[in-house]
């Protein structure tokens, strides 16, 4: 039987929005000493806005109802900013393919195109502007019939807590902290540093942060931890010790996945997740 302890644990974190999904992950987020966490979502909001549009030979309404017809399929987002655009009158996209960790494809009225990142376009041989190689922000490139058509800068905002969330899980004891990211590297590495995040990598595919994962679990020191918001997460968060989910615009798939799911979509919860952990831990042993 499960001792009393566990209880109380479980009611202690479900009274501050942490939802264990069983009392077993009370006793491993207790021994949980490295922290991976995704960027998009998780410590920034995920919220993007669009900033700049820029379009190469098209008209920028033209443009734009070739990429929002792609986007209508996605729920990343990046796509609820695309999305935001005022237009007229949307086109129908058909065969759109989400490929991740790079965005999308699709054909408008049998036009094909690509909505996505560097990757994407160097993926299908697209020569990308290299004025482009010095914005900070998340910038979505756009090919319509093979052909590089534009660009749009969008930008996102820290989360009001992701500071001391940091803060929070340093004073936890917690020193390995990493922050994995599908975004680009710069931008990335940005973010890292507003946050004191020592080890961050960008430019990953979800395949990528799987094996940044595997691989610290190779090494016996570790018990870690993975946080993602759940868009192309899911792998990572079955597959680390404790995965542990963002709850507000968390994806269900990784609710589902999930073994901790912060409901309020804080991640200064998860330093608090580990302290209930380790005190529950203190009463049951
Ligand atoms: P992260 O949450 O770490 O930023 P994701 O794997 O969710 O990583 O996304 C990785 C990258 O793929 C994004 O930064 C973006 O460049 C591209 N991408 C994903 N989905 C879309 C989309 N719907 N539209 C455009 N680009 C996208
Ligand atoms: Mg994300």
């Amino acid at each position: 039987s499960i001792p009393l302890g566990y209880f109380g644990g479980l009611g202690a974190a479900s009274k501050h929005g942490i939802l264990f999904k069983g009392a077993s992950f009370l006793d491993t987020i207790s021994k949980v000493n490295a922290v991976v966490m995704d960027k998009t979502g998780t410590l920034t909001q995920g919220v993007f806005q669009i900033k700049t549009i820029k379009t190469f030979q098209i008209e920028e309404h033209e443009f734009m109802s070739y990429v929002m017809a792609i986007e209508t399929k996605s729920t990343h987002p990046i796509a609820k900013a695309i999305l935001d655009y005022k237009i007229e009158q949307v086109q129908e996209a058909v065969d759109v393919k989400e490929i991740a960790g790079q965005g999308l494809s699709g054909t408008v009225h049998g036009t094909p195109v690509l909505v996505g990142n560097a990757k994407l376009m160097q993926a299908h041989n697209i020569q990308i502007p290299s004025e482009t190689q010095v914005i900070v922000e998340t910038v979505v490139f756009v090919a319509i019939n093979a052909q590089f058509s534009g660009y749009i800068v969008i930008a996102d905002a820290l989360k009001e807590d992701a500071k001391d969330a940091i803060t929070k899980l340093h004073e936890a004891g917690i020193r390995d902290i990493v922050m994995l990211s599908g975004d680009k590297e710069s931008i990335t590495q940005q973010v890292a540093s507003e946050l004191n995040i020592k080890t961050a990598k960008g430019g990953l595919l979800p395949e990528d942060k799987l094996n940044e994962v595997e691989n610290m679990k190779q090494n016996p020191k570790y018990k870690v931890a993975f946080v993602g918001d759940g868009i192309n997460d899911a792998p990572v968060l079955a597959t680390s010790d404790v995965g542990i989910a963002m709850g507000g615009l968390g994806s269900d798939v990784a609710i589902e996945t999930a073994d901790v799911i912060i409901q309020t979509d804080q991640p200064s919860k998860i330093a608090q997740a580990i302290k209930i952990g380790r005190s529950t831990r203190a009463i049951v042993w």
